[in-house]
């Protein structure tokens, strides 16, 4: 069986010791490779070949760093259904949600290719008598990317085209649950002209990222996973005097009120609540339904419900398996956790019929109503297709509750009253916001990320924000002396 292995200094490189991880196809529900999980010494090479590429790399021209992202661009969109077949082989997520994921990254490669236009600076000139005043973007050095198993190839694009296309070199610490997309991105950015040790695969678990988080040759950390590591990771950093930004989980809401398209409702909460068996972070899991609307729109996603078709990802099926088995089997754990609350198990996807291996890790959609805002169905991340319907009886009642959430990645209103709407997105406490969208996930050149216990720390992913936390900014005062000009004076200058 084959062990994924680290990728430092422009190859895959075994790990200092027999440590590692299982790697399984969730569709099949057996082990298919292993994974290295670092030491402390691997992790340190992997630091260590990144901070030795740094200085060449950071002057290597931007024009050339451009380049090489188009390269990149190019050799990711000429295989993209590779790495998307990769995907669906260690996630379980259907192929075309895999390649949708792999396009999603693309968008911010593409981003990456015009930075030269978000590196610019400013320019005053005469501020004081032969003063002028400039600012210069810089790269800050090695950066440490951590990323979660619901995204192998997307989330980690989120961040290294840009932190690369800034001058930064880059170790990426992916999910030890699927670590392949990792190391076939490391070998087309190779393959683009990137220089050895510019991009580095560190694989493993804790002991890799404690290393990234205290070593004093990482400058910042880009992390995306749970709300309890990334509050943990943006803790730790910061305390060791690095920049950190720590997306964390969500529980995102859907506001109905009752004048919405329930059609179009119906439809959206099954795509965002089902897709990709609800390991998104953006995935809806709570619909917010204002009276008297809820038994229809009920009624409307359960008929939605009995056609979805669960099984292997690599069949032509609407939702594929859950990750593990432990997680598997937490997520189906709600679905006790409810009835013992006394809500309505409307849709029970336990010992769903699969088109796939009997041992995949498999569980149905599911929709349990009048869910009590008190039960941890409704307070807890669940992470997979379990969907809530909470009844309220007006836009106050719906907002109070979006409001007073732990969470604040995503949500949604879904109405035809533009007021409404325009209201809504003014008064709710939440960072992405979709208006008859479910799933409001921001465009590359937008920033990507939430409020309270979604995102620790002040800067979201990609667009301008991702560009301002990979670089710092000198400003340059600089006077060259007209010869009449001189003498001695010790004030500010005033004119
Ligand atoms: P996770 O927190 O278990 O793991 C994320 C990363 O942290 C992985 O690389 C993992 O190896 C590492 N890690 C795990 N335990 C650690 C520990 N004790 N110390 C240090 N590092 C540790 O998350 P996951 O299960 O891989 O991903 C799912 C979670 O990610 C969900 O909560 C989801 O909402 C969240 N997520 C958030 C966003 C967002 O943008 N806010 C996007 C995708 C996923």
């Amino acid at each position: 069986m084959t062990t994924v292995m680290h990728f430092i200094n422009g190859k895959q490189v075994a790990n200092s010791s027999t440590r590692n991880g299982n790697v399984f196809n969730p569709a099949k529900g057996e082990i298919t490779k292993h994974v290295a999980l670092a030491e402390t010494k691997d992790a340190k090479a992997a630091i260590q070949a990144a901070v030795d590429a740094y200085p060449a790399w950071r002057d290597t021209s931007l024009t050339k760093r451009q380049q090489i992202m188009f390269a990149f661009r190019e050799i990711l969109n000429a295989n993209k259904e590779e790495l998307a077949a990769i995907v669906t082989e260690e996630h379980g997520k259907t192929l075309p949600d895999a390649l949708g994921e792999v396009t999603r990254g693309l968008e911010v490669v593409e981003y990456a290719t015009s930075m030269a236009s978000h590196l610019k600076g400013s320019y005053s000139e005469q501020v004081s008598t032969s003063i002028d005043v400039y600012s210069i973007k810089q790269s800050l050095g090695v950066v440490g990317i951590i990323s979660p198993f619901n995204f192998p190839a997307m989330v980690p694009m989120w961040f290294f085209p840009i932190a690369l296309a800034a001058g930064n070199t880059v170790v990426l610490k992916p999910s030890e649950k699927n670590p392949s997309a990792a190391i076939w991105m490391a070998e087309k950015l190779k393959q683009a002209g990137l220089p050895d040790g510019v991009f580095n695969v560190l694989q493993g678990d804790k002991v890799a990222v404690d290393e990234l988080l205290t070593n004093s040759d990482v400058q910042a950390i880009s992390f995306v996973g749970s709300t309890p590591i990334a509050k943990y990771v943006y803790e730790t950093g910061t305390a060791h005097g690095k920049r950190v930004q720590a997306l964390g989980g969500a529980k995102n809401h859907m506001l109905v009120l009752p004048d919405a398209d329930l059609e179009l409702v119906a439809d959206s909460a099954i795509n965002a609540g089902f897709g990709s068996a609800g390991e998104r972070c953006m995935a809806i899991s709570v619909v917010i339904a204002v009276e008297p609307i809820a038994d229809a729109l009920i009624e409307k996603i359960k008929t939605r419900m009995s056609s979805l078709k669960v099984g292997d990802g690599t069949r032509n099926c609407d939702m594929g398996p859950l990750v593990t088995k432990e997680h598997r089997d937490k997520v189906a754990s709600y679905i006790d956790i409810a009835i013992a609350d006394k809500a309505t198990v409307v849709v029970d996807g336990r010992g769903i019929e699969v088109d796939g291996d009997a041992n995949g890790f498999w569980l149905g959609p599911t929709l349990i109503d009048n869910v009590p805002t008190s039960s941890r169905v409704y307070k807890d991340e669940i992470f997979g297709p379990v969907l809530s319907v909470v009844r309220v009886a007006s836009y106050e009642e719906g907002l109070k509750l979006i409001n007073d959430g732990a969470y604040g990645n995503g949500t949604a209103i879904f109405t035809n009253d533009g007021g409404a709407a325009r209201r809504f997105q003014n008064e709710v406490e939440v960072g992405m916001i979709g208006i008859n969208v479910p799933i409001p996930v921001p465009v590359a050149y937008y920033s990507f990320g939430g409020f309270k216990s979604s995102l620790f720390g002040d800067t979201k992913a990609h667009g301008m924000q991702g560009v301002h936390f990979y670089t710092r900014e000198k400003t340059v005062t600089s006077r060259w002396l007209d010869p009449s000009h001189g003498g001695i004076n010790l004030g500010f200058p005033q004119n």
